[in-house]
């Protein structure tokens, strides 16, 4: 064992030393003080912050030299005081750029101070030159994000948090990066996908990549049954070892894709997590509530606010098409999903040009051409370097649902109807992705005059996920986007939008007179302010219950839509039966996945196209329809030869080889 040690530690150094050697020569003329390594990136700190202005070239060039990701930053010591920072930043800006000055953040690990402005270009400066010129008289590098013009104070809470504990997060920086930047110690000797969950099922997705001399699991979801044990992928396998593990990549922030992630942390991991900036803001306010919506059930949480914190030290953002090292032989990037913010297409690169595996998680993919239907979010990528193994979902794997356009003309045509009738539409959303788009559905029909003025009442936590929406407006589709960049509109936010945070305000809008549009969380009715509206509204039948997501068995909005009419519910300790007399309706085509369809679309206009394909994320049914399907129009989708298609089970481990599909053919398993 201590053999072993000491050859990872001397392996450790070689490697790092070489490096090292690089910068220097590279950078040498500029005044170095240290070379850190700090996560995926390795630091440079220089004396002299004006030297960063003139180095900007030759960083560049070293980073494609060494193929790392290099990032060069003043030395602490070299930098002005946050208060002294704050001041220059707030006396020099241009007024019209409107500087918020209450917000500003600094981050002392990367020497950055993150500033929210109405109009981030104007304050960056022609050229960055504001940026160069904070950077030049006060050693900070100015991050300017746009003002979202919704707020999310749970969001600024956390964010805090993560910039105050900053000693902390430096500390565990450097310790990931020691093991990143490590020299192979066997080497890749085999690449094994093992499904901890979400094989055969929807859920708890889980994945682990074993290489030999690395192990990164994807995804760290929870089951949708209840808090406790039931909902944990399979920790418990033996190849699942959290000493062992290397990393952990997020590749949305949906709970059966991230909510048993900080279990891991209350369990000793002390390794990265990776995930997209969106992502990263998201599964914050998820797990937050996951813990206190578990406490409101009565059950103890299974990890607390301290484990999500321990977490989020440990956050490594990484953005859309950039290549990060997380392991010394696996390269990891990020493309676009479009099922929700911040949801990516995980591809993984392994062991210096040997094999590469594509994740897809939860995608939506669709032709823009011909589509005029209201859409957040672009497409997922479908062009890559190189795939051979992928990893897809099949959620309606053996469903075609109605087209998007029909979908929004159902609704539209609802909630007119509702408008004559005097009544209320109340319609139940998730917190993330169904709500905002239908938000932006229905101000669209308002603006083109299709609907009424109407007030839209927004309850639960989709403001709090919409405010984050709005911070990233360059991921969203087209557009929306440039009616955010350009036309200074909000489409969260039209004429009659009015966001409801509190009982006062619900109780004002189930009390008022006339016709209005209500979105409140959750999304299958399993708890939220959504409950109390309906108690409400249920008995005219004026009113309409709309159903826009999937509802799945044993929730009260799958009894509802099955066309349960009589339901005993809990009012101030006592059982009362509420009598639906409201119109209950299912509007079909609003799904964030691939429908089917959509899913062998993908196939066909994926390129490269790869050899093996696992399928997971599905039903059964499902999983077998999308593989048979598959296998008999492969060629119809432009693959060469006939993929190998295997459904595996959870705690199957499923061998993927580097050479030719006809040498491992013979005990290729396929079900
Ligand atoms: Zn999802
Ligand atoms: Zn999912």
């Amino acid at each position: 064992m201590a053999a072993q040690e000491a050859r990872r530690v001397q392996a450790t150094l070689d490697s790092r030393k070489r490096l090292i050697l690089e910068i220097y020569k590279v950078l040498g003329g500029a005044d170095i003080t240290s070379i850190e390594f700090e996560g995926p990136e390795i630091a440079v700190y220089v004396r002299n912050p004006r030297y960063l202005l003139e180095i900007e070239d030759k960083i560049k060039e070293l980073a494609k030299k060494i193929r790392k990701r290099v990032v060069v930053r003043t030395d602490p010591k070299s930098r002005r005081s946050q208060n002294e920072t704050k001041k220059y930043i707030i006396e020099h800006a241009p007024d019209e750029a409107g500087v918020d000055t209450e917000n500003m953040l600094f981050d002392e690990v990367l020497g950055e101070v993150r500033v929210l402005a109405d109009k981030p270009g104007l304050l960056l400066g022609k050229n960055r030159a504001f940026r160069n010129q904070v950077l030049a008289e006060t050693g900070w590098r100015l991050e300017v994000y746009r003002k979202p013009p919704l707020r999310s104070s749970t969001l600024n809470s956390i964010l805090s948090h993560l910039f105050m504990a900053s000693a902390e997060r430096k500390k565990a920086l450097r310790e990931i990066g020691e093991r990143i930047f490590r020299d192979t110690l066997v080497g890749t000797k085999y690449i094994r996908l093992i499904g901890l969950g979400s094989f055969g099922e929807v859920g708890r997705s889980a994945i682990l990549l074993d290489t030999g001399e690395s192990k990164v699991l994807l995804d760290a979801g929870a089951a949708p049954t209840g808090f406790g044990p039931s909902a944990f992928p399979y920790f418990m396998a033996p190849e699942f070892r959290i000493e062992e593990l290397d990393a952990v990549v997020i590749s949305h922030a949906h709970l059966d894709h991230v909510g048993m992630l900080p279990l891991l942390y209350k369990y000793g991991f002390r390794g990265p997590v990776y995930a997209t900036p969106p992502t990263r803001d998201i599964m914050l306010l998820v797990l937050k509530d996951y813990i206190e919506l578990a406490k409101r059930e009565g059950v103890e949480p299974v990890y607390e606010l301290r484990d999500v914190q321990t977490m989020l030290t440990r956050t490594i953002v990484v953005n859309y098409n950039t290549v990060t090292d997380v392991a010394p032989d696996i390269k990891l990037t990020f493309t676009n999903a479009g099922h929700i913010l911040g949801s990516s297409l995980v591809h993984l690169h392994i062991g210096q040009g040997l094999f590469n595996v594509l994740y897809t998680a939860d995608f939506k993919y669709y032709r823009i051409k011909g589509d005029t239907s209201v859409r957040l979010l672009p497409p997922a990528n479908d062009e890559f370097h190189r795939v051979e193994a992928m990893i897809m979902e099949a959620t309606y794997g053996a469903t075609e649902t109605q087209p998007r356009h029909v979908a929004e003309e159902d609704l539209i045509r609802m909630i007119n109807k509702v408008y004559e009738n005097r009544g209320k539409i109340l319609i139940p959303v998730m917190a993330v992705g169904r709500g905002q788009e239908i938000l932006v559905v229905i101000n669209r029909a308002l603006k083109e005059g299709k609907i009424p003025e109407i007030p839209v009442y927004v309850d639960g936590m989709v403001y709090e996920v919409t405010a984050i929406y709005t911070a990233y407006p360059e991921l969203l589709a087209k557009p929306i986007r440039d009616l955010i960049l350009y036309h200074g509109e909000n489409p969260f936010l039209g004429p009659t939008t009015v966001y409801v945070n509190d009982q006062q305000g619900r109780d004002e809008v189930k009390y008022s007179e006339g016709p209005a549009v209500i979105l409140a969380t959750s999304g299958m009715m399993t708890g939220g302010p959504v409950i109390d509206y309906f108690k409400h509204l249920a008995e005219d039948s004026r009113n309409v219950l709309a159903f826009v997501s999937y509802q799945a068995q044993g929730t009260l909005g799958r009894r509802l839509m099955e066309g349960e009419r009589e339901i005993q519910m809990e009012e101030n300790g006592h059982l009362k039966t509420i009598k639906v007399n409201m119109e209950v309706v299912r509007i079909e085509g609003f799904t964030g996945h691939s429908t089917r369809s959509e899913l062998q679309m993908y196939l066909r206009y994926l390129k490269p196209k790869p050899r093996t394909i696992l399928l997971n994320h599905g039903e059964p049914p499902a999983l077998l329809s999308l593989a048979s399907a598959i296998k008999t129009k492969w060629s119809r989708m432009g693959f060469e030869s006939p993929p190998e298609v295997i459904v595996p089970e959870n705690l199957e481990s499923v061998r993927v080889y580097p050479r030719s599909y006809k040498l491992h053919a013979g005990v290729a398993y396929t079900p």
